[in-house]
């Protein structure tokens, strides 16, 4: 199977689960995450014409991006240590895992430092277990109230992964409980903020996601395959 028809099959698969709940196939874009993945790989999903990169490591993603020409977004998915802020802001087009005032401070000194706006999502802990990262869902909003105020930062949603299950279907709760946060946010009109992204939906539950209102999915074995267990 050629990572070519991996994402034609896939965009497929987001066209229908779009259409079943009478959203556009055009408003889903899909990210290919190269946690792993080596250069060929990489450059094959972008001729295959995937919208964004995602990457979890900055290093890894330093080394990538130097490699090979920029032509579309990078966005980091991982979770951002604040001593690294620095090389957020410089390497990557959008930071999807913003979860706590410090790091959103930091990001926004060196933002400032390259004179540049750089765009986030907010990542919220939408099961609330204390290993994964993300903000609750009772403190995104005052989170989201503070940032909104620091000018080097555009919020532009939310992003969030679900707990894993065999059966995709068990995280839809989760996907709609991201939604309706997003929704509450949008009527609270929080100056200086957008709230479309929702980026959520990996290779297993992406087409759930998309019916619950996902704007970017994130995959990653359902391109490239399985990852080595590395890390
Ligand atoms: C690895 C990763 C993905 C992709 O997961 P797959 O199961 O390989 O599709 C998506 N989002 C984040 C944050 C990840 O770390």
């Amino acid at each position: 199977m050629t990572i070519q028809t991996n994402i034609n099959r896939i965009r497929g698969q987001i066209a229908e689960a779009a259409l079943r709940v009478g959203r556009k196939p055009e408003d889903i874009l899909l990210m290919a995450v190269t946690k792993s993945v080596g250069d060929p790989q990489i450059m094959e999903a972008i001729a295959a014409g995937v919208d964004i990169l995602g990457d979890n490591y900055i290093q890894e993603a330093r080394r990538k991006i130097g490699r090979m020409e920029k032509t579309i977004p990078w966005h980091f998915i991982g979770h951002l240590q604040t001593n690294k802020a620095k090389y957020a802001v410089q390497i990557f087009d959008m930071v999807q895992t913003v979860d706590r005032f410090e790091l959103a401070e930091e990001l926004d000194r060196h933002a400032h430092g390259a004179g540049l706006t750089v765009p986030i999502l907010i990542e919220v802990s939408i099961a609330g277990e204390e290993t994964k990262s993300g903000v609750s869902i009772a403190e995104a909003p005052a989170l989201i109230r503070r940032i909104a105020l620091i000018g080097g930062l555009k919020i532009k949603g939310l992003m969030a992964m679900p707990p894993w299950f065999d059966d995709p279907k068990r995280a839809r709760p989760f996907f709609r409980i991201l939604r309706e946060l997003r929704d509450r946010l949008i009527e609270e009109n929080i100056a200086g903020i957008e709230m479309k992204e929702l980026s959520m939906g990996m290779s297993e539950d992406f087409e759930v996601a998309v019916e619950e209102g996902a704007t970017v999915v994130r995959i990653g074995r359902a391109i490239f395959g399985e990852r080595e267990q590395t890390k």
